[in-house]
């Protein structure tokens, strides 16, 4: 088993794609037929390793069980923690880190997506100890994505995947506190099955009124459903708080520049973690320069992993619908039960009980113009996707 939380399910043949857009760096995977997967990765694999595999099936007739041990060799389960340059860093069952590539061959289940991000669960190929391979990505479990920018069509990026919990960072000040970007974030948590936490930072720092809008956002949230925790990475308040919730799972934290979730990260873990050092020394010379995520253990809280994503600054929500936005900001549910229309959009039809309730003040102004601002860049979004089909 992986040292990682979380079962992964094998992925069959049948359900393998063509991943048809690629992460960085990476070469087009083009699977050939939905023939088994073991067939695949060998006619994927250099003329070399097909005299390899002639060798193979003969010794096959001869003695079974040697065939059965070298498959074992070939194919192995592991974690992608980290991305080094054109390499991805693998933690292997066994706990110890590999250096690995994908190619041709590499099979992928996500399609329209990042064919490996850091999180996934892929199998590959031990050849050497100079050439791993990634043969398959295996489907996700969860995900955080974010729309890749400067892409005409939507393409899915993922920042991380098979986590349990987002953990939304923002601060009372330096920068403001606002409420749609946490907002924004909890579309993309609740789209990619996380559990929500909210972290509002830097409460060292708050004047009075800034605590008291701090408060004012604590209780708004809670009252939704998501725990909220008022922490200060400076004086370490809260913090155990929030070693609490995040124990035992895998989280990622996410939340503009600046509002401190390295230092957030390095209170955590008591040591110096958030954009540096997160990495064993030999994989660290590419994962500075770039920025990539990283997957790492907590001292002492064994199966406790955060995602470090020093490159989520700015976050535009993957394929966000208009149809299916309303559903993500759960408190309007109840009221829209009671709207005229049957599938009210909320936004412009007579007889919207969910606008009334934010007259009534029994929905927050905040809460529904963030759900306002997000519906209109889903409209955009869509006429956009019907113009380039
Ligand atoms: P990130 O971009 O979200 O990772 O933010 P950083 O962790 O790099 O923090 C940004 C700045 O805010 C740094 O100068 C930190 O020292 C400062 N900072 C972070 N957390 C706190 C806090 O709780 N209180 C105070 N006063 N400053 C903080
Ligand atoms: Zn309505």
């Amino acid at each position: 088993m992986l040292s990682v939380p979380g079962s992964f399910s094998i992925a069959k043949s049948s359900h393998i794609k063509k991943a048809s857009q690629l992460a960085e760096n990476a070469e087009i995977a083009e699977p050939d037929s939905d023939s088994p997967i073991s067939e695949q990765i060998r006619s994927a694999h250099s003329d070399r390793d097909r005299s390899r595999h002639k060798l193979i099936k003969n010794r096959e007739r001869q003695d079974v069980s040697l065939n059965t041990e070298d498959e074992n060799h070939l194919l192995e389960n592991a974690r992608v923690i980290a991305t080094e340059g054109a390499y991805f860093v693998l933690r292997a069952n066994d706990g110890s880190d590999i250096r690995a590539k994908t190619y041709k061959g590499t099979r992928a289940s996500n399609p329209n997506s990042t064919l490996v991000a850091v999180g996934d669960e892929v199998r590959v190929s031990l050849k050497d100890s100079e050439h791993t391979m990634i043969e398959e990505v295996l489907p996700r479990r969860t995900k955080l994505s974010r729309r890749a920018a400067g892409t005409g069509l939507a393409f899915e990026q993922v920042v991380v995947s098979n986590i349990d919990m987002l953990v939304i960072v923002a601060s009372v000040s330096e920068p403001k506190l606002r409420s749609g970007i946490i907002d924004r974030y909890i579309v993309a948590g609740l789209d990619g099955g996380l559990s929500i936490a909210i972290a509002i930072n830097k409460i060292d720092l708050a004047s009075p009124e800034e605590m008291d809008e701090a408060l004012y956002f604590r209780d708004l949230y809670e009252e939704i459903g998501y725990r909220v925790l008022l922490v200060s990475a400076e004086n370490g308040s809260g913090i155990d708080e929030l070693r609490k919730v995040i124990e035992g799972k895998t989280s990622v934290f996410a939340g503009h520049s600046g509002v401190g979730k390295s230092s957030i990260m390095n209170a955590v873990f008591g040591r110096e973690v958030g954009k540096t050092g997160t990495l064993q020394k030999k994989f660290r010379r590419g994962a500075h320069t770039t920025a990539s995520t990283t997957l790492v253990e907590v001292d002492n809280m064994p199966g406790t992993f955060i995602a470090d994503t020093p490159g989520v600054r700015e976050f535009s929500n993957f394929e966000l619908d208009t149809h299916n936005l309303k559903f993500a900001f759960i408190e309007f549910l109840p009221f829209a039960e009671k709207c005229a229309i049957r599938n009210c959009s909320h936004i412009h039809e007579p007889g919207c009980a969910v606008r009334q309730a934010v007259e009534d003040d029994k929905i927050s102004i905040d809460r529904f113009s963030s759900y306002q601002k997000l519906f209109e860049e889903a409209k955009t979004e869509e006429s956009k996707r019907i113009n380039n089909q």
